[in-house]
């Protein structure tokens, strides 16, 4: 076989430009890190028209430095109007809870990104269609016939990644759902209060969002079929008179939304998941390649966090990867070898950051999504008197996560556990309470470190622990991990204190 031509050598490639790429790309250049992102489009590539981002979105806009340029023109939506056709109003929790919700224009989101960085971090029209591995780098190889050498290669490439199959995750299964979405606009202003409106009912959710003063957003998912989606795919008048066929008992507010839009703001697209039991085990990273994004996780869109998400996976891969090469000046870092060694470490932590965290995303969006869409008379009854609340708070409780900030000396918001082992050997009780602790509130940031300090009091962990199983806001319900843990929790916890006890001379 005849051998590639490297035309380029790159330290850092991001596969894609959407959210994820261009947030990582974003967060590297933040902390002093240049990468390239390859993007198959040859421009931005923008579809579904605007998203809602939640707190924790707007968290991880802020640690890049970009919250407040967009929430300049995107008013905050303070409560939600959620049910069947006779909808309950929900006062979201008051700002000072931290909730902030706001819906925002793809295309602005995407090109604030891009605006921050240097000229020629995105390459367009440069779509991958193969990974080669040499040793401490990858050879990729684009559709142009053009080749591209990097150390690290990170991929944000959606739903149908390439790295994600070369990672060796399972595919994303089809939800045997869909959702058509459109976008309005009104040039003298729409004059509706913030809110976000969503009803269930009929077998669909609908919803709509006002998107700054001019223009509304909707969303329609349903039960649906893969043929029926290629059969609608490229007739928006067809997507148009179905939505309205399932709204029809709307109030006229809701149906005028739909009514008003264009046929050219109409999409639909099939809903896809990865199954989320297989990123437990399966690889999020392998060496110097790792996913992020819908590349990592895709879920549905029920509790509106795919695209949140993947700000957070950007700010924290950042970090992960900078606190990995620059925590020691790069030129004292010896040889490849010790680089490389550099870089998987720091893949590996970003995987052990997101892990649960995609888990816990992609079940909730998954179970929100279900009750939501069921129908008959004890389902509608049920979400009539308390599924709409649970929804709402389910929402709310995903998008409560603090990704940190961008900096490289590690400090995280929420709090962090510092274990301090005097005798690594004779405090296993201790390794497996601060490993629980850790895991317990991986949302909270509950970061673990482990140093041999001789002389330090073990007992810290226990108090470290006591300070994680005390902090308010546990919620069993949805939460997979919480539920799993607990269950753990409740049949080694008392085992471990007793051991403590016995070691301490107590009993
Ligand atoms: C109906 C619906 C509603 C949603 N609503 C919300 C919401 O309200 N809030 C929210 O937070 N999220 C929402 N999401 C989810 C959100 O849109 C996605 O999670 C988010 O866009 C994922 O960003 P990404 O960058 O990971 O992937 P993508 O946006 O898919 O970007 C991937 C990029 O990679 C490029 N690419 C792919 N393969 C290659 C290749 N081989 N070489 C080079 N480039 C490549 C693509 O062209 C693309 O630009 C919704 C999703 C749907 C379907």
């Amino acid at each position: 076989m005849q051998e590639a031509i490297v035309e380029m050598e790159e330290d850092i490639v991001i596969v894609g430009g959407g959210i994820a790429g261009l947030t990582t790309a974003l967060g590297l250049h933040r902390l002093g890190l240049r990468s390239l992102v390859l993007e198959s489009s040859e421009s931005l590539r923008i579809t579904g028209f605007a998203l809602t981002l939640w707190t924790n979105a707007w968290r991880a806009l802020d640690a890049l430095g970009i919250g407040n340029s967009l929430r300049a023109h995107y008013p905050p939506f303070p409560r939600f109007r959620v049910g069947s056709s006779v909808p309950s109003e929900i006062e979201s929790p008051d700002k000072d809870g931290g909730y902030e919700g706001r819906c925002v224009r793809r295309k602005e989101l995407l090109e604030t990104l891009e605006r921050e960085f240097p000229h020629g971090t995105i390459r367009y029209s440069s779509k991958v269609v193969s990974i080669e591995d040499t040793g401490y780098h990858k050879l990729l190889h684009l559709a142009d016939g053009s080749t591209l050498k990097t150390k690290v290669l990170i991929g944000c490439d959606g739903v149908n990644s390439l790295v994600a199959k070369w990672l060796g995750l399972q595919k994303p299964v089809y939800s045997g759902r869909s959702a058509i979405r459109g976008f309005v606009e009104y040039p003298d202003g729409h004059g509706l209060q913030p809110r976000l409106h969503a009803y269930f009912q009929g077998g669909v959710r609908y919803g709509y969002v006002p998107c700054g003063d001019k223009y509304l957003y909707w969303f329609c998912t349903y039960s649906s079929s893969l043929q029926h989606d290629e059969d609608m795919k490229e007739n928006p008048a067809e997507m148009k008179q179905f939505v309205l066929s399932k709204i029809s008992q709307l109030p006229q507010e809701a149906l005028a939304v739909v009514e008003l839009t264009e046929l050219d703001s109409i999409s639909c697209s099939p809903l896809k998941l990865r199954l989320p039991w297989t990123l437990l085990l399966g690889n999020i990273c392998k060496g110097n390649v790792c996913v992020s994004g819908d590349a990592l996780h895709p879920m549905t869109p029920d509790i509106g966090q795919g695209g949140c998400s993947a700000l957070e996976d950007g700010v924290i891969l950042a970090r992960c990867l900078a606190e990995a090469l620059l925590k020691k000046p790069r030129d004292e870092i010896q040889n490849e070898e010790e680089e490389n060694a550099r870089i998987e470490k720091g893949l590996e932590k970003f995987a052990k950051e997101r892990r649960w965290r995609s888990f816990s995303l992609i079940s909730a969006a998954y179970v929100v999504g279900f009750i939501q869409e069921r129908d008959g008379k004890v389902m509608s009854f049920l979400k009539e008197k308390f599924l709409s609340q649970f929804t709402v708070s389910c929402v709310l409780k995903m998008a409560d996560f603090h990704c940190g900030e961008l900096n490289i000396s590690g400090s995280v918001a929420g709090f962090r556990c510092f274990l301090l082992f005097q005798d690594f050997g004779m405090s296993w009780q201790l390794v497996l309470l601060s490993y629980m602790a850790f895991a317990f509130y991986p949302e909270r940031n509950c970061a673990l470190e482990m140093e041999e300090v001789p002389g330090v009091n073990p007992q810290l962990g226990i108090q470290c622990f006591g300070m994680v199983i005390s902090y308010p806001s546990v919620t069993l319900l949805i939460d997979m991990e919480i539920v799993e843990r607990a269950v753990v929790l409740v049949l080694i916890g008392p085992i471990m204190q007793l051991l403590e006890m016995l070691n301490a001379g107590l009993l």
